[in-house]
């Protein structure tokens, strides 16, 4: 069931003191019904901001950090997107609304068929989903104009850094798995210099090598 007009007024207002307060992120989000991307047992709790879990042991994100990542990451309507962890799809539904071309990658198989059923159902003809290890990027659709990686790395991974355009900007949660890790944007310069920033502080699951066992 769609979210009524209190849970979705409550969703957004949550949203905004949580600091997320680009007209355009809102818009998208506000398009983007997370009821349809969480499991049917959680469907109560789909309009609060919490995580919940997925299959295949993930988790699907807190929306006002998926807000404040998608804000961060600042998409224009004519940018090519690399999202690493498509997770549920939930991110990815709300980046197709703001770029002009998507590409998700998971490394479970289970979790990309789901997705991809949903985004398709959706209608959201702009997004690409695939399986495999994103840690290496997409070198085939490479280069991109905003890379999100949706799982915690120890190190922002350098093949996602070199598939990223000049002029571009990175969002990826920096950290050792079992503890807090940093929120960093990530902006490469015209020139190819990295800057570095900071945004809060997140809790992911880890970046993991190779392909998930389902
Ligand atoms: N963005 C998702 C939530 C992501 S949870 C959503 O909107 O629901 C993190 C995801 O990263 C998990 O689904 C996990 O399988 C995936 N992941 C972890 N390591 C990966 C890798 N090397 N390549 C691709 N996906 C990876």
């Amino acid at each position: 069931m769609p979210p009524d007009a209190e849970q979705q007024m409550q969703f957004l207002y949550t949203l905004r003191t949580r600091g997320v307060t680009d007209p355009r992120v809102l818009t998208a989000m506000e398009r983007t019904d997370r009821g349809l991307f969480v499991d049917g047992i959680f469907a109560d709790r789909a309009y609060q901001d919490v995580p919940l879990p997925i299959a295949s042991g993930q988790t699907i994100s807190q929306p006002s950090v998926v807000g404040l990542m998608t804000q961060a990451l600042a998409v224009h309507p004519r940018d090519k997107v690399l999202e690493v962890g498509t997770g549920s799809g939930y991110q990815a539904a709300i980046l197709s609304h703001l770029g002009r071309r998507i590409y998700t990658i998971d490394r479970h198989r289970r979790l990309t068929r789901t997705a991809q059923e949903r985004i398709e159902a959706l209608g959201l003809t702009n997004v690409t989903v695939m399986t495999g290890d994103g840690s290496h990027g997409l070198p085939d659709q490479a280069p991109f104009d905003r890379i999100m990686v949706t799982a915690a790395a120890e190190d922002p991974p350098g093949p996602l850094l070199a598939q990223l355009k000049p002029g571009g900007i990175m969002v990826v949660p920096v950290g050792q798995s079992d503890s807090v890790q940093s929120l960093i944007k990530v902006t490469k310069s015209e020139s190819g210099q990295f800057d570095y920033e900071e945004l809060r502080e997140v809790r992911f699951v880890p970046l993991v090598e190779g392909l998930g066992s389902d």
